[in-house]
């Protein structure tokens, strides 16, 4: 516990800084902090970085009465729980009992949960206190946070770049010290871009390893919650804390993934390791020279420390972003039919001839052009007469990347990737030109397609004043291992 004036966002003379969760609870134990003292610390954060636009809704009076009732439950000296007293920022796509979830969307405006998402409800059994809802794109579709009917979320650590996007909110509200943790989603890259251009730890676990039950979907096949931390050992011991079975989601995965003693990090390991990496990515034209410049060194160190690292040919690169567009806009195009104004959000106040009118005054008032584009995109690539020629082939494309990926990890641990091929973007810069925007996923998109896991570590800082890390994934379902050498890279590769 220090006094100090954090990372310069804001001046502040009395600050709590924990190193990771385990120091909080060290902390708590030897009785030199109170949760209540860290979640007032935390809700004057979020008051102090209001003009950062990164929540939409906070829960100061529900937050505080929990805390308070944490701190007695200690005092009686019962042992803490694995979350206990851990303070944690939703995405608002998230569902948490009692509270509003909007996606975003003007569509959604004042709808109120009827329960707590599977993710939420695991983390607050565990002690967890959730002290708000974070902004991001609209129906979690985009990559700048610009997407979104409370207006743009800023980077903190440049307010005239975006913070990226979707889950930028949950993103900033770790970066300027507003929580301990937050919750993403990740569709195509959601935790991870936002993590990368925030300096920020980012993981999307394997498809199905978090429930997905309480997440509002965009598309499911893709779908998956995230951790947002300030080092791996935290977002470890989130996901161990939401992961595994749940009967409201049969996609989850059926087995939980714990160590025997109950940590993802249990047991650290220095390798040595194998990596890959893709020659296309790595020499893509797109990527920036100092990006490149950094990864091509961090894997010449790599070497030199001992781990094997292997270049690979993946020629489908240029094929997996418009794959993941068709794909994920055809799956939204159904998802987002529930909201028609009857069953669930805005209905216009214009008159309606007749019911499609109805739908069409509804839908155009409360979805914005970009989910409206991805809309119409998704019902296009799934219509009788271009099925086969856009849905049914890149469902192909897709098992050929799986295929490939199986491939891969037969002559690697993990996998090493850029996160996005240019640090934060300046707020504006891509919001006229969709196809750029897309293109910049190229790096993220492609764990969400064969459902691997993806952590991105922020190891370096670009000559632009920005922070930009790598990506890494190992094959699905072994997190235990992302895990590991995630920290291991971290703590031994951070500059
Ligand atoms: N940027 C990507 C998109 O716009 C990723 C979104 C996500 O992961 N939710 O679709």
């Amino acid at each position: 516990v220090r006094c100090q004036n954090v990372f310069g966002f804001f001046m502040c003379s009395h600050m709590y800084v924990f190193s990771t969760i385990k120091q909080y609870h060290t902390h708590l134990l030897a009785g030199s902090v109170t949760c209540l003292q860290v979640t007032q610390q935390y809700l004057n954060s979020i008051n102090a970085n209001k003009h950062l636009n990164a929540f939409v809704a906070t829960y100061t009076q529900q937050a505080l009465a929990q805390a308070q009732q944490l701190d007695a439950l200690r005092a009686t000296g019962a042992p803490l729980s694995p979350l206990h007293g851990v303070v944690i920022a939703l995405k608002d796509v998230i569902c948490y009992k009692d509270q509003t979830v909007t996606a975003a969307s003007k569509i959604l405006k004042g709808f109120v949960s009827q329960y707590s998402a599977t993710a939420v409800e695991r983390l607050v059994t565990q002690g967890a206190i959730i002290i708000g809802t974070c902004n991001c794109d609209e129906f979690a579709m985009g990559s700048t946070n610009e997407n979104s009917v409370y207006g743009p979320t800023l980077n903190a650590a440049d307010v005239t770049r975006v913070p990226g996007g979707s889950s930028g909110g949950s993103a900033v509200a770790v970066q300027a010290n507003m929580c301990m943790v937050s919750l993403g989603s990740d569709t195509g890259g959601s935790v991870r871009q936002p993590a990368d251009f925030c300096g920020v730890v980012g993981l999307k676990p394997s498809y199905g390893r978090v429930s997905r039950y309480g997440l509002i979907a965009y598309a499911s096949s893709f779908d998956q919650i995230g951790v947002f931390g300030n080092n791996v050992q935290d977002v470890a011991t989130i996901l161990e804390s939401i992961e595994g079975p749940d009967a409201f989601d049969s996609t989850a995965t059926p087995t939980k993934q714990l160590n025997k003693n109950g940590s993802y990090l249990q047991t650290t390991s220095r390798g040595p390791f194998t990596f890959g990496y893709f020659k296309q990515a790595l020499y893509h034209p797109n990527l920036d020279a100092e990006i490149k410049e950094n990864l091509l060194q961090l894997i010449a160190q790599l070497k030199a420390d001992g781990h094997k690292v292997t270049e690979f040919n993946f020629e489908l690169i240029d094929n997996i972003v418009p794959t993941y567009y068709v794909l994920t806009t055809a799956e939204a195009s159904s998802n987002l039919g529930r909201f028609d104004g009857v069953r669930y959000g805005h209905r216009s106040a214009q008159p309606a001839a007749n019911l499609t009118e109805f739908y069409k005054n509804n839908r155009s008032e409360g979805f914005s052009k970009e989910v409206q584009r991805r809309i119409m995109l998704g019902t296009f690539v799934l219509s009788a007469g271009y099925y086969d020629a856009y849905f049914t082939k890149a469902q192909q494309v897709r098992q050929l990347l799986i295929n490939q990926t199986t491939e891969f990890f037969k002559n690697c641990d993990a996998l090493i990737l850029p996160v996005s091929p240019t640090t934060a973007f300046k707020q504006g810069e891509k919001t006229t030109d969709p196809i750029a925007m897309y293109l910049a996923d190229i790096y993220t998109v492609y764990a969400n397609l064969v459902g691997i896991p993806g952590i991105a570590l922020p190891l370096f800082k670009h000559s632009n004043g920005m922070p930009f890390g790598m990506q890494l994934h190992t094959t699905n379902n072994n997190e235990t291992q992302l895990l590991q050498i995630a920290q291991h890279i971290f703590t031994t590769y951070k500059k």
